[in-house]
């Protein structure tokens, strides 16, 4: 199926999508007991893997929707994503002398690179680079508080709805912060911090808290389509090429130490969080989440990055081209 599928088919195959997954699912609960074994680490929570929701937002509007696609979590760092993107408007290529856009290699928490290349973070998405980019908003000015750039942005996406933060994640990233805090005292260190930490750090926070639903998640993302249809003029225009370059960063370091299996795996630009949430794009096709809490050891959903990868094999949306013959 190189087509876009209509809405009935695209229907049956997310409720397949859906079924396949929860028949998988067992079998991965298995796999994550012996990885947390061998790493040492507490059990993973068998009810985390009885959740999973996918929704798609097609190129032409349709919203389509299975599993548990109606169950809100913080997006965490798929608000990195967003965040560069009011980067890279506000700032343009200025965004690139401050942030790198390699790959780490690293988890999404190490500070280990920053150290090695001088206070400029590997790339936007491991914390060291979302920590310099929300610096960058935080200069771009605006009240204090609510993190008002990327949360506008996000509520501009969904046509303005008013966006819930959750709370635990206010309280635990606040609290828990250490690391991150570490990473900017680094950044600073090297004169790639321009404003006080806390400052920083309560922008990030608010923007990880973010809480949507798949339905949500797949919405906000349509700008990542860039569909030719609103390229029509010069800003149109601009917007599409910062879109199809948040997407290169994307493929290279949106899943973290994981980005490698993952474009191997499905095929598409994607963004994860340790919410469980993941969000893809199939350029010119379709804004795509997943919901699934169970986390691999790189703190990707394990039945989400699953469910994208039937999805793409089944729809021929990957973006290293179709295995099937063109109709
Ligand atoms: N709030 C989390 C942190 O900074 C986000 C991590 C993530 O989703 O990768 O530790």
């Amino acid at each position: 199926m190189t087509d876009m599928p209509d809405h009935d088919r695209l229907r049956k195959l997310l409720e397949d999508v859906v079924t396949d997954v929860r028949d998988a699912a067992p079998g991965l609960y298995e796999q994550a007991v012996e990885a947390a074994q061998e790493r040492g680490k507490a059990p993973p929570r068998k009810g985390d893997f009885e959740k999973f929701g996918i929704a798609v937002y097609t190129r032409d509007g349709l919203c389509v929707a299975a599993g548990n696609a109606g169950v809100a979590f913080p997006i965490q760092s798929i608000s990195k994503v967003f965040a560069l993107e009011v980067a890279l408007e506000g700032l343009g290529e200025r965004v690139w002398k401050r942030v790198g856009r390699e790959p780490s290699g690293d988890p999404f928490n190490s500070i280990i690179d920053l150290e090695r290349d001088k206070g400029v973070p590997r790339n936007p998405f491991v914390n060291a680079g979302a920590l310099v980019v929300c610096d960058m908003l935080v200069g771009l000015g605006g009240r204090p508080g609510p993190n008002r750039h990327v949360v506008k942005l996000v509520e501009g996406m969904l046509d303005g709805e008013t966006i819930e933060l959750n709370p635990d994640v206010m309280a635990s990233d606040r609290t828990g912060g250490d690391l991150n805090r570490s990473l900017m005292f680094m950044a600073k260190h090297h004169g790639n911090l321009d404003h006080p930490v806390e400052k920083v750090m309560d922008a990030y926070v608010h923007q990880c808290a973010i809480s949507l639903d798949c339905r949500g998640l797949a919405r906000a993302g349509r700008f990542l389509m860039h569909d030719d249809a609103e390229a029509e003029d010069e800003r149109g225009v601009a917007a599409a090429r910062r879109a199809r370059r948040i997407l290169a960063i994307m493929m290279l370091c949106g899943q973290y130490d994981g980005s490698g299996d993952f474009a191997y795996r499905v095929g598409l630009p994607a963004k994860s969080g340790v919410g469980g949430g993941i969000l893809a794009i199939a350029p010119h096709r379709a804004s795509i989440a997943v919901y699934s809490p169970a986390l691999d050891p790189m703190g990707n959903s394990w039945l989400g990055t699953l469910g994208l990868e039937m999805l793409t094999d089944r729809t021929d949306w990957s973006v290293f081209g179709s295995v099937r013959t063109r109709g």
